[in-house]
């Protein structure tokens, strides 16, 4: 199952981003899907719930959020937004472009909690 594999790469990223960060929780984690990344939101959720057992994300709030696709013209170099299934340069209508954003899988934010209580966590600059 793709989306198994998938979600073990995402939690191994959840981790050590809190172990960087010294949490003992993971309290919620913040993922954005492109629509040509093959990961379909409802089986990440299910392989999360297997996958996150035993790990610092356990019982973490995942939120997954759509990305919008957006391509780079080879012709004019313009970046814009494109739709799955037309995949041209918004500007000049060219075929011939790269896909900058929307076949990936990205994690924005993890809210973790230190020892002090829950948070969005920073550098410590508490005295
Ligand atoms: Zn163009």
């Amino acid at each position: 199952m793709h989306e198994l594999a998938v979600c073990q790469a995402l939690i191994e990223q959840v981790e050590s981003i809190a172990l960087a960060r010294h949490a003992c929780e993971v309290i919620e984690i913040n993922v954005q899907i492109g629509p040509l990344s093959g990961v379909e939101p409802e089986l990440l959720k299910q392989a999360f719930s297997v996958a996150c057992a035993g790990t610092l994300a356990d019982g973490a709030q995942l939120n997954l959020a759509s990305m919008p696709i957006r391509v780079c013209c080879k012709t004019c170099g313009e970046i814009t937004d494109a739709l799955p299934a037309r995949l041209v340069c918004g500007q000049c209508g060219d075929w011939r472009t790269t896909i900058v954003s929307g076949d990936d899988l990205l994690l924005t934010t993890v809210e973790v909690a230190v020892e002090s209580g829950p948070g969005i966590a920073s550098p410590a600059t508490q005295h």
